[in-house]
């Protein structure tokens, strides 16, 4: 037995990256299935909300919607709310209750086609050993999306004395100097930032020309980035409102 926990010689039917909700119930229909699979997960099973969610955190989404497939929701609170950790143990109990082949600690670092394209080579790594090899015919990746937090590049204009710190890192408030607390909520489809940043730049050059200052500024290149990206900075503002509300929602009922 190797140690990603599978007989290097067997061809799998499949290979699942990651021990997450999406890993976890594609495991489970294979299962159903009578498929031979495995599981990889880098880390430990919900590994995304055990590494990047903070203390006080809570799902936005009520307990009877996280559940997985063939496996309901049964506690007292369905409309209640879980901590990480809840949902996690949630995630465990499915683990142990199908017998999902999950083996935790273990990073895939490539997944290759065989020459014969019979195949895939799944190479896998665990901390301070050699790599090991799955062969399986099929590979879902299901290792997430979120896992390199986005900054935007102007963060670095923003003075030293001014502490920033991603939602990714965060922990607790009890992190955090004394004073007041910005909370910034990107767009994650922003405006083309050529197109902005060439719009601004015309703006403010023409609201020289044409004797425009002080607080008339704004309402003037507002209504020039409107014409001038065709409404796409309306309906980017729109989107940002929207968001701006549901994380103000998140924030009240934390
Ligand atoms: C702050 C925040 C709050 C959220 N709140 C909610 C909420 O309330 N309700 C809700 O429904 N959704 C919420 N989401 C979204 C939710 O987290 C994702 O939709 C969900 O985690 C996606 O599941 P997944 O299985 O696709 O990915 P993930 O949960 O990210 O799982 C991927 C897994 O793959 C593993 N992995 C990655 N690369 C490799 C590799 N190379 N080898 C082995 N393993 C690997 C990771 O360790 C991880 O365990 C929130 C997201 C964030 C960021």
């Amino acid at each position: 037995m190797m140690n990603n926990g599978v007989d290097g010689m067997t061809i799998l039917d499949t290979v699942i990256v990651g021990a997450g909700q999406a890993g976890l119930g594609v495991s489970y229909y294979l299962h159903r299935d009578r498929r031979q699979q495995v599981v990889l997960e880098r880390g430990r099973i919900g590994e995304s909300w055990l590494a990047q969610r903070w203390d006080s955190f809570k799902l936005n989404t009520p307990n009877f919607m996280n559940a997985l497939p063939g496996f309901p929701y049964k506690g007292p609170d369905p409309d209640g709310f879980w901590r990480q950790d809840e949902l996690v143990h949630y995630f465990q109990q499915y683990v142990e209750y199908f017998q999902l082949p999950v083996r935790t600690g273990i990073m895939v670092v490539s997944v290759e086609r065989a020459m014969d394209e019979s195949h895939f080579i799944v190479t896998t790594r665990v901390d301070g050993q050699e790599e090991e090899f799955v062969l399986s015919r099929s590979v879902v990746i299901a290792a997430g999306i979120q896992h390199t937090p986005r900054i935007p590049p102007h963060h670095s204009l923003i003075p030293d004395t001014i502490t920033q710190m991603h939602t990714a890192s965060y922990r607790s408030a009890a992190e955090l100097p004394p004073g007041a607390v910005v909370v910034a909520n990107p767009l994650d489809e922003q405006m083309d930032p050529d197109l902005h940043e060439r719009v601004l730049r015309d703006g403010l050059a023409a609201a020289t020309v044409e004797g425009i200052s002080g607080r008339d500024v704004t309402p003037f290149l507002l209504e020039r980035f409107h014409t001038h990206t065709d409404g796409e900075s309306l309906r980017a503002n729109v989107r940002l409102v929207l968001r701006n509300a549901a994380l103000a929602a998140e924030i009240a009922a934390a």
